[in-house]
């Protein structure tokens, strides 16, 4: 008897600590030297960095890089953000446990779980068929239960769900679209990279206040372009 409870013990640890992988040390690291020591202080978005197994979100070939300094290919021509980026953009829309969130570009998934950890919901639609497919099974096998993703032009928001407290454009457009703004919660902010294709874009963080739309330019970064269908 004593020993069946000894073995069950064991078995609860092992379920209670999912994060322990051996990339564990790597990512306590990163949020520290490229997330913490930079600046970001909101305790969510540091604890959701620590807790996001980002190896997983990277093809093989790259898994050793996942945690370095830099953005990393996903294929079809897409890429994840670097790790600073991402914290960066979820710090600024001031994500909290009661705020729905839309991203657009959801690409290898990372972004939207990082924001999954702590945001109510997360709805993410992604153009190219392919990924779209392949990170909706991952974060479905990852257990994320309060994201909802689609393929398709995010272009036209979603008007099903909106309006959105926070939207997270993850590919720089030449404009703000004009749907997203207008699915933009009292409240909500949104960001998204706007710029030319394949060079530096501007980071704006556009908010609604008392029924009053604002952008602010926020800093200097590059995206994947934004496409069309
Ligand atoms: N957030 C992603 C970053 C992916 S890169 C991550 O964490 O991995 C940006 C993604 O935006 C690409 O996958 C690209 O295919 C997608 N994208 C570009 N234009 C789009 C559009 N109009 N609608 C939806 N997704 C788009």
């Amino acid at each position: 008897m004593k020993s069946i409870l000894i073995i069950l013990c064991i078995m609860a640890g092992g379920i209670i600590l999912p994060q322990t992988d051996k990339y564990q040390s790597a990512r306590i690291r990163m949020v520290k030297t490229q997330i913490s020591d930079r600046g970001i202080s909101n305790t969510a978005v540091l604890e959701a960095m620590k807790k996001v197994p980002r190896h997983l979100f990277i093809p093989g070939e790259y898994e050793r890089e996942a945690y370095e300094d830099y953005p990393l290919p996903i294929g079809y021509g897409q890429t994840i953000s670097q790790p600073y980026i991402v914290a960066y953009m979820t710090d600024i829309v001031r994500p909290n446990a009661k705020k729905k969130a839309l991203e657009i570009g959801t690409g290898s998934g990372y972004q939207a779980a990082v924001l999954a950890e702590i945001v109510e919901k997360v709805y993410t639609i992604e153009i190219v068929p392919e990924l779209a497919k392949e990170s909706s099974a991952l974060l479905k096998k990852l257990g994320y239960k309060n994201i909802i993703g689609k393929y398709g032009d995010g272009y036209k928001g979603w008007p099903e769900y909106a309006p959105f407290d926070i939207i997270i454009v993850t590919a720089a457009a030449d404009h703000i679209p004009q749907p997203l703004i207008d699915q933009l919660a009292e409240n909500g902010r949104l960001v998204i990279p706007v710029g030319p294709p394949s060079a530096v874009q501007e980071l704006i963080l556009v908010t609604r206040r008392n029924g009053k739309v604002e952008q602010r330019r926020m800093t200097f970064v590059r995206f994947v372009p934004f496409k069309r269908l």
